[in-house]
């Protein structure tokens, strides 16, 4: 609370998801986007290029390799990472800040790397792990069709180990068990935790 006569200033939380490859984060986001407008959600920038129905400014700001440099060198971008060793993927800074500023939820839905990046520049933040119902289910996911050869899915699953120790790192865990009700979960979370104590 503000002190009289001072323009009481609010700040949101900024709420951080990550978890596992192939756990589902991308879809819970889109839950949150179509049942939970009100919610924020950062729109990353990529390299990669876009997929049939994805939309520049929706989805993500899809850009050139040349363009991202510029992002990072004029220190645009609240993190970024190299996702599965292919193209690069960032946050950028700006639009969080702006959004935190007007007191609106905003929610970044990132990988682990990322996470990490942010724990350490913005450590206020409420980080959520997302994880899978169980381990086989993840393997499933993962493995897909199983048309990799037997050293890429063992890459895989290591990666997938590793990406499973991340939890403790993080505030709280939701299950993913089914979309929506992991959508809402997380979205009564935020709620919960409305504004930062310090402007
Ligand atoms: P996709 O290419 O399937 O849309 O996303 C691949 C991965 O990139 C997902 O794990 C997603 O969480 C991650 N990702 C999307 N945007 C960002 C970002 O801005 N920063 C980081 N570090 N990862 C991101």
């Amino acid at each position: 609370t503000a002190a009289a006569g001072e323009p009481e200033r609010r700040v949101a939380r900024l709420t951080v998801l990550a978890g596992p490859t192939a756990v589902g984060k991308g879809t819970v986001a889109a839950a949150i986007r179509r049942d939970h407008p009100d919610v924020w959600i950062s729109v990353s920038a990529t390299t990669r290029r876009p997929r049939p129905g994805e939309i520049h400014g929706v989805h993500y700001w899809f850009v050139s390799d040349e363009e991202f440099d510029r992002m990072i060198a004029a220190d645009e971008l609240l993190e970024w990472a190299v996702v599965h060793g292919a193209n690069r993927y960032g946050t950028p800074r700006g639009a969080v800040l702006d959004k935190l500023t007007e007191g609106r939820p905003a929610l970044l839905e990132i990988d682990l790397q990322g996470a990490r990046q942010v724990r350490q520049t913005m450590p206020e933040a409420l980080f959520v792990f997302l994880s899978p119902p169980d381990w086989d289910e993840l393997v499933r996911r993962l493995l897909g069709r199983g048309t990799e050869s037997p050293e890429e899915q063992e890459r895989r699953l290591e990666t997938a180990r590793m990406e499973l120790a991340a939890e403790k790192e993080f505030d709280v865990t939701i299950v993913n068990t089914e979309v929506r009700a992991a959508a809402d979960e997380l979205v009564a979370l935020m709620r919960s935790y409305p504004d930062s104590p310090e402007a």
